[in-house]
């Protein structure tokens, strides 16, 4: 990098340069080779290896390294060690081994487990990860070497999201390499890409600290919507503030110093509401480095005096925050999501296309799985961008080509003439498609995939994971078929092709995902329509789909039932969570003021009436009567809500706290605005 403002790039990362520089010749020419091919480390060299990575963590400043990885709670989790060895009395050198590197025990008893572990059995391991430099992280008072690791259970069991996400990327990678072999394309390395568009809201710390629900769970339980909130469309890709541009610059500058290639920053549709996007990369570095780009959010944010909300949908009634998961898969460095500039380039875009559209089709419910959680369940499902019914967009272009295929027609020629894949010139195939349809959850756009159902705050191991997971077992499918298949390839694969697109096109949809048309046409399809974290974590029991994750040593009929649990335990508890901090936030910060407040009006009002006033009463009568049935209303509705907290049903409690909000919201627009003990919309969304 010889760029200036670039000097900085990498320099946290212990990347191939600076293992060249640490390690000796032969011991650093393994460890490349082991990260570039994803192969086991040669054990003799550990030591080596971790000698060189000390050495060079702490000319980075650093006294402490941990294993870094993804429990299932879907934060990141790290317990540090310090480089200290004590030698003799009051002596010490700065240590660190091969078995430090290589492997560790974490106490797993503190994070989830879905009943995987037994409590007598409380240890777990962390074993590194070569494939994912390590890196250091900074604070005030020093740094810490982290090392990306997996970890499991004393059983083996996976307790978090990298192993799966490893095992999926090893599934499509073999499935991907058999189809290659089929179009007799040479053997060449599989990448899998990933471009993750992080969504986020800025707020002013100081209103953040004035409510305990934005505090408590990140998401606002009340607030009545301002005059003024999207609705002029004029902050999408408005001129960014310069305090929120201060923030952005550091953001980049320490993303860009851990080798985070982060590109993209706009406004997005909400006021207040921001999108990082990095450049694509590998996609398990990808997702480490999305989970980075969370906590230096956030960190950031605390330096500035603002907050960053990384909840899907923290405030009601303006836009929420996804997390937008661009997808690729790229074969000897060709993307094969792009169509191609030969026949043969095109069969093998198109085969891999609908192999991706029967996936979608045929393993929808288990993609839906893979974005529940509490937070999204107010985007998806909840009239907001994209619905909770998983469908492809492919654009007009597209459709045409798979139309054309189907009807045994060449686009735009005469009726009869055949496509015949591979042998023909296809119809030429787009290259881009720029009619984006903002509303699908599933969208090619030109080279990729862009799923948008995940939410800002999930790992989006989770759903990449599931699509690796469907489409290896979709392009296996398509070989399987072939290999049944006697005769020309060509011709075979054109009949197959033909065969998907009638197959699968029902999940194949173009319209607007918002009209209150979609899911009924979704229900007539047969496309389910999981609404809920509930309704979409089932697919996790389903026997047809464990039977697949476990074809493909992605996760174990258990692992996948203890997902279940934890996503299910997950959502209980933030229910519960929300509920009885909307209890207390009405019980003890609302009703009080609204108490004053009435009693002051009722005391003027007497007052009024005492000194023969001719005006005035009118006035204080109509609002003392609509403060206090809004006081009575704020009396019933607590006591409902604390009535179904006690009962412990998400359903009613979710009733009961919507309709608390519904008063409380009514309420804030009745009260002295000076008195209203919590920041409103209309200044956290706009004051910064
Ligand atoms: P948009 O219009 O959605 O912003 P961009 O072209 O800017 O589209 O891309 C958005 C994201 O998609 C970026 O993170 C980008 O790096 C990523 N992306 C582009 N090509 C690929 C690919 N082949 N595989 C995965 N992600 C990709
Ligand atoms: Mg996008």
């Amino acid at each position: 990098m010889s760029d200036t403002n670039l000097k900085t790039y990498g320099e946290d990362v212990f990347s191939e340069k600076a293992i060249r520089a640490n390690l000796s010749k032969t011991v650093a020419a393994k460890l490349i080779a082991t990260m570039r091919d994803s192969k086991p480390l040669d054990p003799t060299i550990a030591d080596a290896v971790a000698e060189g990575m000390k050495k060079w963590a702490i000319s980075r400043g650093a006294t402490h390294f941990t294993h870094w990885f993804q429990p299932l709670t879907g934060g990141t989790a790290e317990k540090h060690d310090a480089f200290l060895e004590p030698t003799g009395p009051a002596q010490a050198v700065q240590r660190f081994s091969g078995k430090n590197l290589i492997g560790g025990e974490a106490d797993a008893s503190s994070f989830p487990s879905g009943g995987l572990r037994s409590t007598f059995e409380a240890r777990g391991y962390t074993a590194w990860d070569p494939t994912s430099p390590a890196f250091i992280k900074r604070h005030d008072n020093g740094a810490t070497l982290c090392i990306p690791t997996a970890f499991c259970s004393f059983t083996g069991d996976t307790l978090d999201m990298k192993t799966p996400l490893l095992r999926s990327i090893q599934a499509v990678s073999r499935a991907i390499e058999r189809l290659m072999g089929k179009f007799g394309q040479p053997k060449a390395h599989v990448e899998i890409t990933l471009g993750a568009e992080q969504e986020y809201f800025l707020v002013d710390r100081r209103f953040y600290m004035k409510r305990p629900d934005l505090l408590q769970t990140g998401r606002t339980v009340f607030g009545a919507a301002p005059a003024k909130h999207q609705q002029l469309e004029d902050h999408y890709f408005g001129a960014i503030r310069p305090r929120v541009l201060k923030f952005m610059t550091e953001v980049e500058e320490r993303l860009w110093q851990l080798g985070i290639p982060a590109r993209t920053r706009h406004n997005e549709v909400a006021p207040a509401q921001f999108e990082l996007a990095p450049m694509f990369e590998d996609l398990n570095l990808a997702v480490d480095h999305n989970m980075m780009i969370m906590e230096v959010l956030r960190q950031t944010a605390e330096r500035h005096g603002l907050v960053c909300l990384l909840h899907e949908k923290p405030f009601a009634g303006v836009n929420g925050s996804g997390k937008h998961c661009n997808w690729s898969i790229s074969y000897g460095g060709r993307n094969l999501l792009t169509p191609g500039a030969n026949p043969r380039e095109n069969a093998i875009f198109l085969t891999v296309l609908l192999s991706i559209i029967r996936a979608i089709e045929m393993h929808a419910d288990i993609l839906r799985m893979s974005t529940a959680g509490a937070g999204n369940d107010h985007r998806l499902g909840a009239n907001e961008a994209p619905p909770a019914i998983i469908s492809v967009f492919l654009g007009d272009e597209l459709n045409a080509v798979l139309d054309a295929i189907e009807n045994g027609r060449k686009e735009g020629r005469s009726r009869h003439e055949t496509v015949r894949i591979g042998v023909d010139t296809l119809p030429p195939l787009p290259k881009d498609t720029t009619d984006r349809n903002r509303t699908s959850p599933f969208a090619f756009t030109g080279n990729k995939f862009e799923f948008r159902a995940p939410g800002s705050s999930q790992n989006c191991a989770q759903s990449q994971m599931v699509l690796n997971t469907i489409v290896a077992e979709s392009i296996d499918a398509l070989c399987d078929k072939l290999d049944g298949m006697k005769g020309d390839f060509n011709a075979n694969l054109q009949k197959l092709l033909r065969r998907q697109v009638t197959a699968h096109k029902r999940v194949i949809f173009s319209g607007d995902g918002y009209s209150a048309d979609w899911p009924r046409e979704a229900a007539r399809r047969g496309l389910p329509n999981l609404r809920d974290t509930m309704a979409s974590l089932a697919p996790l029991k389903d026997p047809r789909n464990i039977a697949l994750f476990e074809k493909y040593g992605v996760l174990s009929r258990t692992e996948m039932l203890s997902r279940w649990e934890i996503g299910m335990e997950d959502y209980h508890r933030r229910i519960r969570i929300e509920a009885s901090i909307a209890l207390e936030i009405a019980r003890s910060m609302i009703r009080p003021v609204v108490a004053d407040e009435f009693s002051r009006l009722a005391s003027a009002l007497g007052q009024a009436k005492a000194d023969g006033l001719k005006a005035g009463i009118r006035g204080l009568t109509a609002l003392s009567m609509k403060l206090g049935a809004g006081l009575d209303d704020l009396h019933v509705k607590c006591d409902r809500l604390e009535r179904e907290i006690a009962r412990g049903k998400h359903e009613s409690q979710l009733a009961a706290m919507g309709d608390l909000r519904r008063t409380v919201d009514r309420l804030e627009s009745l009260v002295d605005d000076a008195r209203w003990p919590l920041p409103k919309y209309r200044e956290i969304l706009f004051v910064y």
